[in-house]
Order: C-alpha cells, then sequence, then structure tokens
C-alpha cells in the first residue's frame, strides 16, 4: 500500500510546497517540490481576472440600472413639470413623443388638452376685446348722439340766420366774405353731426335685397377717377353668382368708397395699388375685402381707428368719422368690418354681411326651403311631409 503526503516548508528563505509518495511494488519514496509562489501561479491568475470581471459587471449593472431609471422616470416626470406649467396658464406647451407606448398616448392627450385649451383661451380674450370695443363703440354713439341732438338746432339757427344776412346785405361787401365763411363751416359741422347720428344709429334706412357685386363696381366707378389721378391703380376680384344680401345700398357704397378713399389717403402720392374682392366661403355671409399697398397701421392704433373722432390726418383734412361710421352701418346690416395690417405692407378691411335668405332643408324628405335669417333656430313643419323641425343653416 502507498502513502503520500505533501509538506510546506521554508527552504533558503523561499516558501516551498511539495509532496512525497511511494511508488507501488518497492520501498522508494518519490518526490517533488517547487516554490509555493509558482504552484500557485495559475490560481491567483484567475482570482485576479475572477475580481476584474466581476467588477467590471457591478459597475456596468449599475450604469444599466441608473439610465433605466432614469428612463422609465424622466416622461412622467416631464409630463407632471408640464402639467404645473398649464396650472399656471400658459397653455402654449407641447412634449415631445416618448417611445413608449402607454407614456406617450399620455403625453398625446396632453398635446391635444393644453392645445386646445390655449386656442379658447385665445378665443375668449379676443371676445372679450370684441365686447370691450363694442361697449365702448355703444357708449360713444350714445354719447355722440346727445350732443349731436344738442348741437343741431342751434347749428339749424345759425345756418339760417347767416343765409338770411347773405341775402340782405350787397355782394361786395367786405361782410360778405365772413358769411359766407361761416355758412360753409355751418354746414360742415352740420355734416359732422348727420355722420355722428348715422353712427349712433339713429336714423333707419330702408332694406331691400342687394346685389354686393352690382354695388362694389358703382363704387369702384365713383372713385376710380380720384384714384387714377394720385397714382393708386384699382383691382377688382368678383366672386360670380354671390347671394344676396339684405341691406341698404347707399349705406354700403359709402362704406366701400370710405375705405378706398382713406387707402388712397395713406398712400400720400406714392403709387400703389387698391384692390376689391367679394367671396362667399360661409353660408352665412358673404364677404368683401378692400387691401391696399399702403404703409399700414401701427398695432397700437388698430383698436383706435373705428373710435369716433381719431383722425392722424391733418386739422381741416380729417374728421375720424369715416370708419366710426362705416363700423355703425355695417353693425346695423349684422355683419362685422375688422382691420388687418402690417407695418410697410399694407392695409385690407374685411367685411362680413349676412345673406338675405338662407337655405334649410327638411331632415325626413329633404326638401329645400329658404329662409329669412331671423328665423333661424325656430322649429317650422314641413310642407311636403310635415315633419317638425328646426330650421338649420345646409
Ligand atoms: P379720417 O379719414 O377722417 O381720419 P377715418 O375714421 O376714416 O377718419 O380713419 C381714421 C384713421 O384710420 C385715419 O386717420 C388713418 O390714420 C387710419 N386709416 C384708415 N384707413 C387706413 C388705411 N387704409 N391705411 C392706413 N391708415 C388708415
Amino acid at each position: 500500500q502507498s502513502h503520500s503526503t505533501t509538506s510546506e516548508h521554508v527552504q533558503d528563505n523561499v516558501q516551498m510546497v511539495g509532496g512525497l509518495a511511494g511508488i507501488e511494488s518497492s520501498d522508494l519514496l518519490a518526490g517533488v517540490e517547487i516554490p509555493k509562489a509558482a504552484a500557485y501561479l495559475a490560481a491567483r491568475e484567475l482570482l485576479k481576472n475572477l475580481i476584474v470581471v466581476s467588477l467590471a459587471l457591478l459597475i456596468m449593472s449599475v450604469i444599466v440600472s441608473l439610465f433605466g431609471a432614469h428612463v422609465i422616470t424622466q416622461p412622467p416626470e416631464r409630463l407632471s413639470g408640464a402639467t404645473r406649467v398649464v396650472a399656471k396658464g400658459q397653455y402654449d406647451i407641447q412634449l415631445e413623443s416618448t417611445s413608449r407606448d402607454e407614456i406617450d398616448d399620455l403625453a398625446q392627450s396632453f398635446n391635444q388638452m393644453a392645445s386646445e385649451l390655449d386656442s379658447r383661451e385665445k378665443a375668449l380674450k379676443g371676445a372679450q376685446a370684441a365686447l370691450v370695443q363694442s361697449e365702448k363703440m355703444a357708449a360713444f354713439g350714445q354719447l355722440g348722439a346727445g350732443i349731436a341732438h344738442e348741437i343741431k338746432n342751434p347749428l339749424a339757427g345759425i345756418l339760417g340766420l347767416t343765409q338770411l344776412s347773405l341775402r340782405k346785405i350787397e355782394q361786395d361787401s367786405p361782410l360778405a366774405k365772413n358769411l359766407s365763411i361761416i355758412e360753409k363751416e355751418t354746414n360742415r359741422c352740420t355734416t359732422i353731426i348727420q355722420n355722428l347720428l348715422r353712427f349712433a344709429r339713429q336714423e333707419k334706412v330702408a332694406f331691400e335685397e342687394v346685389e354686393i357685386n352690382r354695388v362694389v363696381e358703382d363704387s369702384m366707378a365713383i372713385v376710380e377717377h380720384q384714384l387714377e389721378m394720385n397714382r393708386v391703380r384699382l383691382k377688382k376680384n368678383l366672386a360670380p353668382d354671390l347671394p344676396l344680401i339684405s341691406g341698404n345700398a347707399n349705406q354700403i357704397q359709402q362704406v366701400l368708397i370710405n375705405l378706398m378713399i382713406n387707402a388712397q389717403q395713406a398712400m400720400e402720392g406714392r403709387s400703389g395699388e387698391v384692390s376689391l374682392k367679394t367671396s362667399n366661403h360661409n353660408s352665412r355671409y358673404i364677404q368683401i375685402q378692400v387691401r391696399d399697398t399702403g404703409p399700414g397701421i401701427p398695432e397700437d392704433l388698430q383698436s383706435k381707428i373705428f373710435e369716433p373722432f381719431f383722425t392722424t390726418k391733418d386739422v381741416g383734412k380729417g374728421t375720424g368719422l369715416g370708419l366710426s361710421v362705416s363700423y355703425g352701418i355695417i353693425q346695423d346690416h349684422g355683419g362685422d368690418i375688422q382691420v388687418k395690417s402690417a407695418l410697410g405692407k399694407g392695409t385690407a378691411f374685411n367685411i362680413s354681411l349676412p345673406l338675405s335668405s338662407l337655405s334649410t332643408v327638411c331632415p325626413k324628405c329633404n326638401k329645400k326651403y329658404k329662409i329669412k335669417p331671423d328665423s333661424l333656430g325656430r322649429k317650422d313643419k314641413c310642407k311636403q311631409c310635415g315633419t317638425v323641425f328646426k330650421l338649420e343653416v345646409t
């Protein structure tokens, strides 16, 4: 039976390991020894590599988990940040899409909500501004009408007496010239008062069915010469087969002439273009646009130009009543007039006027009817099938 043993010992200051074993079927023993450092070299190398690989794996897993946590938590964090921004009343915010479906869906819904809030807020602000403007105009109207009534009679007295005096004195008397000036200026005051009363809508005029393209062409014919003399070209772009509107052709003509003359005066002798366009994009209104290539109106003045007596023209050249009277006329027609202007590019006045009759259709038998704008929303019985239905524009 053979015996074997291992041993460790120090030889010449070097740690050694060795092994001793008996050789079978003899009395001999065989032994080997090598320095301990050499014997464990491979194992130590292995251990070192193992530690390095484990460390690398540990660092990598920390990085991956940090990145993962960032990817997971970032979109909800951005979403909650954006919600806080919206809560403060700033609606023009949009989130970028993420790759994860459910968070992406949430972000899309958020974006939709934010943009709807944004457009509602803008519409609300617009409506509020329009309300303030129309209330201001109504107040101006009442004030103006009150003053106009008070002044109308004394003015008529001054004019009458001036004309009487003029007839009584010699034509070449020095007083005649002064009285003529008084007569002329009193007439000018009377015109202003009439305009003011018209703006305040104290004078009712007859409405009939009006062909807008005809009114546009008539108005252009009246100012054509004056515009040409001032090197301003007139252009038109009229939509064919425009439906009729209910209104007063003379008053609408007055509005268009006023807009064209204003445009020509704004160009101050420089050459340019004034174009009139009619269209029917809407089933309830027709649109008229008067656009010029003039200097434009500064933004801060755009809300003031429709106010009575607002003018940037020299004394004697403008009364500041043209646009306010135009505004009153268009309001009387149940329409709307708005300005769009950019400095250095020009100005466009957009007018919309309601159609004189609208078309509606019976929801059951599809029979078509023409209805008046004021019967919109009422219920009526179809003459063909007897169904009672709500009158709505089709
Ligand atoms: P008036 O012509 O007597 O000044 P309006 O009410 O017609 O009165 O116009 C008010 C003001 O609006 C004008 O003084 C002018 O400053 C401005 N305006 C009107 N139309 C235009 C236009 N087409 N281009 C530039 N400014 C305009």
